[in-house]
């Protein structure tokens, strides 16, 4: 295994080995070869790379290095900086998966309960890709996490740019009856004094997180910005069944008869949840 000191050492090492696969933590890449998924023929590990474990500020935002682990994420200082993505980091998996696993990994696995997602999503955070000779791009988020872009061969993820809003940021998530795990659905909210916004993305539901924007420009018309950027309750509730209506709709009518089925209990429960995360994380932005 290779083990780079420098990101573009790693870029190096990737393009010298295009089979090579970068490793962080490893939590969920060990988890695919024990379960038969992958036989990674070489592996870079990125665990060394100093650069890429801190952040750093830059234009009003902050640079998150892919390798900052789950653990370090959770800490105060960086809560101070990043209340919402702080709050779904400590929720991660068991502590020896935070100590472990990264911000990076969390975003390249891009599974749906990936719980830095709906954060990244509702900050509108980009990425910025490493790759060789020195290069870099930026791609937001969201087009890395649908596919519209994708890692060339060779290219690393090194950062998250993420804007620095200065103001409360909530993420809750569900989970299943066996208490602490994956969630069952999560919601991140945010808010953006400076555009008079409430950003809100729900996560676990749906292969990537999901953008309830209606709900968003409803409720950001309702809070008192220039006050003390409160809603009356029923408002609350109502942003909480808006986000749930939005991103579990009903089914579409029947074509020839017009009629439309009815939900499943299943996702009966799972729109009460979406409505209740969202109208405790809104209250809790806003308290
Ligand atoms: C028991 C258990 C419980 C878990 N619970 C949760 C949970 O509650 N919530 C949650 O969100 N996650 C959970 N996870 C998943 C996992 O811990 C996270 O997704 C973690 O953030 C992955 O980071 P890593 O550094 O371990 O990634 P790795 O396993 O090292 O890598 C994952 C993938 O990303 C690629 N990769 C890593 N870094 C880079 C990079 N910089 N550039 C390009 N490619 C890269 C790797 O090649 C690999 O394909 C759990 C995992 C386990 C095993």
């Amino acid at each position: 295994m290779a083990l780079p000191a420098t990101l573009d050492e790693a870029v190096d090492a990737l393009a010298a080995e295009p089979a090579a696969v970068p490793v962080a933590g490893g939590t969920d890449l060990m988890a695919a070869v024990n379960g038969g998924l992958l036989r990674p023929t070489a592996l870079v590990g990125l665990g060394r790379v100093a650069e890429l474990r801190g952040w750093e500020y830059r234009d009003g935002h902050a640079l998150l290095g892919a390798c900052l682990t789950h653990a370090r994420m959770g800490r105060p200082d960086f809560a101070a900086l990043m209340p919402g993505l702080a709050a779904a980091a400590r929720t991660a998996g068991p502590p020896q998966i935070m100590n472990a696993g990264t911000l990076g990994g969390n975003i390249i696995s891009g599974s749906p309960t990936g719980d830095t997602l709906p954060v990244l999503a509702a900050l509108e955070a980009s990425l910025v890709i490493a790759g060789p000779g020195g290069a870099r791009r930026d791609v937001p988020v969201s087009d890395l996490l649908v596919g519209r872009e994708q890692l060339s061969p060779g290219e690393l993820l090194a950062y998250a740019r993420v804007p620095l809003l200065h103001a409360p940021q909530t993420f809750l998530k569900a989970t299943g009856r066996t208490g602490p795990g994956r969630a069952v659905a999560s919601v991140c909210v945010a808010l953006d004094p400076a555009h008079r916004e409430v950003r809100c993305a729900v996560g676990a539901i749906a292969p990537v997180p999901l953008r309830p924007l209606e709900a968003e420009q409803w409720i950001s018309s309702l809070v008192d910005w220039d006050g003390a950027r409160t809603v009356h309750p029923e408002a609350l509730t109502a942003f909480g069944d808006y986000v749930a209506m939005t991103c579990i709709p009903d089914p579409e009518p029947d074509p020839g008869t017009g009629e439309i089925a009815a939900l499943s209990p299943g996702l009966i429960h799972l729109r009460r949840t979406v409505a209740a995360l969202a109208r405790r994380a809104l209250g809790r932005a806003l308290s």
